[in-house]
C-alpha cells in the first residue's frame, strides 16, 4: 500500500481507504458483522489505515466490524446537523456508538447547496466542530457534498482540514476545486470512485455480462483518481470479501499516469456506457416532487446495469427490493430536477424507461 499526507493534517493515509457506505444493515439486511470484519480485515490486512462512516450509516455495527482492527484505522464519520447543539449532541453520540475517546475526523455532511451551507454555518455547525475540536472529541474538521460550488465556499472559509468530494473517470467537476484545497492545504478524500458502482462490472454472481465489460475494471477507475496527486484517498466501497481483494489488489495500480493514458481510460469508458451517461453525481436529487422516495440515481444505475452489463435479474430484484425496503415512488414527469444535471440526462425518459424495464 501506499500512503500520502492529508493535507495540513498531516496523516499519512492509505491511498486505498474504506468506504464504509457498503456497510449499511438499515440499507442491506442480510449484510451480517461476520461479512464486514472479513472485508475490513483484508483491507488492514492490505495495509488500509482509513475508514469512512457516517452517523446514518450504523456507526454501532461499524464499530463491531471493525473489532481489533479499530486500532489501525484513522476514522472519518460525519452528521448533516442542522445547528450547533444537534452537531455537539450527534459527535457524542458518535464517540459512545464507536466507542472511542477521540474521532480522527468529523464532518459536515450532506450539505445540499451553498444557501444551506451558509445556514448552517449560521446556526453554529462550524461552530460546533471547533468547540469539539477543542475539547479533544475530535482531531479535525471535514466538510462533504455532492455539489462542488458548496465545497469551494466552504475552502473559502479556511475552516476545514478535509474534504470529501465525488470524482471519477466519469464525474470530472471535483478538478474546479482542487486549486483551492492545494491554497489551504485540505486534504481530499473521494467517494464514489466508481461512479454509484457502474463505472467497473460489479461482477453479479450467476449471471454473465455482456461482452465488452471486461474493459471496466476498478483498476482502470481507481488508477484515473490516483494519478492526481491532488487527491490523498480513494474510500472504496466493498461489499463481500471477493469486492475487498479486487479493490485492494493494489499491485495492478499504476500511480502516475500521464494525461492521455487518463483521456484512454475516459474514452474506454464512453465505448461501453456511451456518451451520455448517468454518472451517480446526484446533482438532480433530491426530487422535487418526492425527495428521497425516488432515489434518481440509484434508479438510473440499475438501467444501466440491466442494459449496459446485462445484469438483467440482478437490476430486477434490486429495483422490486428497493421498492418494498423504501416505497419507490413513480416519477411524474415535473421536469424540476432535469435542468440540475450537469450532464443533460434526458431524466424523466430514462426514469420511465426504467421503470418500464425493471418492474415486468
Ligand atoms: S421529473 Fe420525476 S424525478 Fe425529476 S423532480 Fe420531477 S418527479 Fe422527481
Ligand atoms: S441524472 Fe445527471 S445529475 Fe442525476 S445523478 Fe445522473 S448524471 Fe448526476
Amino acid at each position: 500500500m501506499k500512503y500520502r499526507r492529508l493535507g495540513r493534517t498531516s496523516l499519512k493515509v492509505s491511498v486505498i481507504g474504506i468506504g464504509g457506505g457498503s456497510f449499511n444493515p438499515n440499507k442491506d439486511p442480510n449484510l451480517t458483522i461476520e461479512e464486514a470484519n472479513e472485508v475490513i480485515s483484508h483491507a488492514v490486512k492490505s495495509g488500509a489505515n482509513l475508514i469512512d462512516t457516517g452517523k446514518e450509516y450504523d456507526e454501532k455495527f461499524i464499530s463491531k466490524a471493525m473489532g481489533k482492527n479499530k486500532e489501525r484505522l484513522h476514522i472519518v464519520t460525519k452528521s448533516e446537523a442542522r445547528n450547533k447543539k444537534e452537531m455537539i449532541r450527534d459527535i457524542k453520540d458518535s464517540l459512545k456508538k464507536l466507542g472511542v475517546g477521540c474521532i480522527d475526523i468529523y464532518q459536515m455532511h450532506m450539505v445540499q447547496s451553498v444557501e444551506d451551507f451558509g445556514d448552517r454555518l449560521k446556526n453554529g455547525v462550524v461552530e460546533g466542530l471547533h468547540e469539539a475540536k477543542k475539547n479533544g472529541w475530535v482531531n479535525f474538521t471535514g466538510i462533504f457534498s455532492h455539489r462542488i460550488e458548496v465545497l469551494i465556499e466552504a475552502m473559502k472559509t479556511n475552516d476545514f482540514d478535509v474534504v470529501t468530494v465525488l470524482y471519477n473517470a466519469g464525474h470530472t467537476l471535483a478538478e474546479k476545486l482542487f486549486k483551492y484545497t492545494k491554497k489551504y492545504d485540505v486534504g481530499v478524500l473521494v467517494a464514489a470512485p466508481l461512479g454509484n458502482g457502474i463505472l467497473a462490472d460489479p461482477k453479479v454472481e450467476e449471471e454473465r455480462p455482456n461482452p465488452g465489460a471486461e474493459i471496466m475494471t476498478v483498476q482502470n477507475a481507481l488508477k484515473f483518481i490516483l494519478s492526481n496527486n491532488n487527491v490523498s484517498s480513494v474510500l472504496v466501497g466493498s461489499r463481500r470479501l471477493e469486492h475487498a481483494e479486487e479493490n485492494f489488489d493494489i499491485d495492478k495500480i499504476e500511480w502516475n499516469l500521464p494525461e492521455t493514458e487518463r483521456r484512454k481510460i475516459t474514452e474506454k469508458i464512453k465505448s461501453f456506457l456511451g456518451e451520455k451517461f448517468c454518472r451517480g453525481c446526484r446533482y438532480c436529487e433530491p426530487c422535487a416532487e418526492f425527495g428521497g422516495s425516488l432515489p434518481i440515481s440509484d434508479i438510473l444505475k440499475l438501467k444501466i446495469l440491466y442494459e449496459k452489463y446485462g445484469y438483467k435479474k440482478f437490476a430486477k430484484w434490486q429495483f422490486s427490493f428497493k421498492q418494498k425496503a423504501q416505497g419507490i415512488k413513480p416519477c411524474t414527469g415535473c421536469g424540476k430536477c432535469e435542468p440540475r444535471c450537469p450532464y443533460g440526462i434526458p431524466i424523466v425518459k430514462e426514469l420511465q424507461k426504467a421503470y418500464e424495464i425493471l418492474s415486468d
